[in-house]
């Protein structure tokens, strides 16, 4: 039987996008399936900034990718119409045996990134509308920066298209079965088959990909923007994206002042309340923001100001907060990203291009292979 599609991607958001891309780019004949509106605002893609770095203090396995996504980044950028980089330099907080000052400067050393140790003196000289405690130190990278990911997923869908991509959006995928050596992919609207099929379903991974042992957990995490008291300490050209852990797996971040949305966008990088994907509270409540709002006076005090907008989004976790790239275990048609954990975004062209590598050659020479299922078993 003559398979209508190479391959069929479940779920056009960050991931999904840059995948379909690779794929279209490479002549494969592509089918993308996503439920909701590209882009939308219920997964994990909105919020129009993500922060990109290098100096990573997840693991230094990751730097590797880092360059590489880089790359990608400052390409797509280069052929779009709408903004998707700006550097910025980033700047990385806490006590200096702390993870992320710690493991900023072991990522750092071990691939000899470009990248500075401020001891507090020379922080608060630098950067003196952060106020942290006396016992803090920093590292500053300058190749950090962001991305925004509605353009981002926008113009790689746009070049997906113009590529050659079928992409279906307002149909969601409902099931799927092994068809011979290929796939059948059932959505409420029809049924596709394929050689292959590549789930790029974020925070409805689980409930999507059967027989994948590895539990995910979905979070509800909450985003807040603010008008500064005091604009100029907040300009892109006086501020970095910055991070600040203020105890040990407690960590703030946030950007410099934006246009759009207009303010100062910070959130708190820990797992929120843990959700069931489609029955999310998308309000943010004036006690959710307390917290952040303490926090903004207290080591930012000149940040704080009117709140001008807020926002929920999904993290998807794995168990160990590392992503799973890799083929389905049990199903050699069938290919895998999720468990992004809340720092996947700055990666989706790198994870496209290697996912893109799976379906079409069986294999990849990008170094993802510290992200495979099996870990877990
Ligand atoms: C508040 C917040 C801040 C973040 N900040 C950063 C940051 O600064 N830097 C960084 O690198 N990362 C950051 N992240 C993490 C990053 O955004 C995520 O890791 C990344 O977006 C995950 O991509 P994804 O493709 O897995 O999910 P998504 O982008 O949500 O894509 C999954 C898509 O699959 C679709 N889908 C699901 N099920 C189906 C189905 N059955 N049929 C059809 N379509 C389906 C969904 O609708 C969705 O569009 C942040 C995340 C959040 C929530």
């Amino acid at each position: 039987m003559a398979l209508a599609y190479d391959v069929i991607v479940a779920g056009v958001g960050s991931m999904g996008a840059a995948t379909c891309m690779s794929l279209a780019q490479r002549g494969a004949r592509v089918l993308g399936l996503e439920q909701f509106d590209i882009p939308h605002r219920m997964g994990a893609h909105h919020g129009h900034s993500r922060m990109v770095r290098q100096a990573y203090f997840e693991h230094p396995d990751y730097v590797p990718l880092l360059r590489h996504a880089m790359q990608y980044w400052q390409r797509l950028h280069d052929a779009s119409d709408l903004p998707i980089l700006r550097r910025t330099g980033g700047l990385y907080m806490g006590r200096p045996d702390g993870a992320i000052v710690s493991g900023s400067a072991a990522a750092s050393r071990t691939h000899g990134l470009d990248h500075e140790l401020l001891d507090r003196k020379a922080l608060a000289e630098r950067y003196p509308q952060f106020h942290v405690p006396q016992d803090f130190a920093a590292l500053y990278e300058s190749a950090a920066g962001i991305v925004f990911p509605e353009h981002a997923v926008s113009a790689q869908v746009d070049q997906a298209l113009r590529c050659g991509a079928e992409i279906r959006a307002r149909e969601a995928v409902v099931d799927w079965s092994p068809n011979g050596a290929g796939v059948e992919v059932r959505t409420d609207r029809n049924t596709y088959s394929a050689r292959q099929v590549i789930f790029t379903a974020g925070a409805w991974t689980g409930r999507l990909v059967r027989d994948l042992t590895v539990p995910l957990t979905v979070t509800r995490q909450t985003l807040v923007w603010l008008w500064p008291a005091a604009t100029e300490p907040f300009e892109p050209a006086n501020c970095p994206v910055w991070l600040i852990e203020i105890e040990p797996d407690t960590g703030y971040y946030g950007m410099p002042l934006l246009q759009h949305p207009p303010g100062i966008k910070m959130a708190l990088h820990r797992a929120g309340e843990t959700v069931d994907p489609d029955h999310v509270c998308r309000e943010v409540s004036e006690d959710e923001l307390r917290p952040l709002l303490d926090f903004a006076a207290k080591y930012l005090p000149d940040a704080s100001g009117p709140v001008l907008s807020s926002q929920v989004c999904l993290y998807t976790h794995s168990p160990d907060s590392h992503f799973i790239i890799d083929r389905h275990p049990g199903y050699p048609q069938v290919f895998l990203a999720c468990g992004f954990s809340g720092h996947g975004f700055k990666f989706c062209g790198v994870v496209g291009e290697a996912l893109a590598d799976f379906a079409l050659i069986g294999r990849t020479e990008l170094p993802v292979h510290f992200l495979h299922a099996g870990r877990f078993t």
